[in-house]
């Protein structure tokens, strides 16, 4: 069975001549799907031609080779958008996919995922192939076919888990400070916004 989704990092160097990329290249990015999951391989704009001449099926786009921002720690301290995807892709739980997907969404709407392909599995599953577009990973995100009335649902299990924290186990030595009210641009898409998308679910549904 093929993997559902998956997180796949850029490469630092170009696959065929191994030379690292540096930061603001111009770089080549190409998936391949396979029986059991799929591949990724970076190219250096003097290699890609040759590669891009392969007739083996994939996903390729450009993009910008970024260095990793020094200091990833601040980002790890609360629950966003993007590090609950982090963790229920990790997770790999396959009831939180309506989830994933919601949160796939948000996260292209605040233009920190760049949607690159489209691809409909041999199973007829469809597969949205998303670029983070400061650090370059590929995630392969399920496409649920949500209905509009199953949205408001789904959206409600994204704003209970991006919620304030539930208590921890341990006491907490500082008194708890009253919740933060949820952000009225937190990014959550209403039924309605998601639906009316262009194309949205008409381009998904073949
Ligand atoms: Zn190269």
């Amino acid at each position: 069975m093929a993997q559902d989704w998956d997180i796949k990092p850029r490469a630092e160097a170009c696959r065929a001549c191994d030379r690292p990329f540096e930061d603001g290249q111009v770089c080549f990015s190409a998936l391949q799907f396979m029986e059991d999951g799929y591949a990724r391989a970076d190219y250096c704009a003097a290699c890609w031609p040759d590669r891009a001449a392969d007739a083996a099926p994939y996903s390729s786009w450009q993009g910008v080779f970024r260095l990793p921002p020094a200091a990833p720690e601040e980002a790890l301290k609360k629950e966003t958008a993007e590090t609950l995807l982090r963790r229920l892709v990790e997770e790999d739980d396959e009831r939180r996919r309506n989830v994933i997907f919601i949160l796939a969404v948000m996260l292209e709407r605040k233009r920190e995922l760049a949607e690159r392909d489209v691809r409909t599995r041999d199973d007829g599953a469809t597969i949205r192939v998303y670029e983070h577009r400061r650090t370059g990973e590929t995630f392969l995100i399920p496409d649920p076919h949500l209905k509009l009335d199953e949205l408001a649902e789904v959206q409600q299990q994204v704003v209970g888990m991006l919620g304030p924290r539930r208590e921890e186990a341990q006491p907490r030595p500082e008194p708890a400070a009253p919740a933060p009210a949820p952000s009225p641009d937190s990014g959550v898409p209403s039924g309605r916004e998601v639906g009316l998308r262009d194309g949205f679910y008409s381009s998904a549904s073949l």
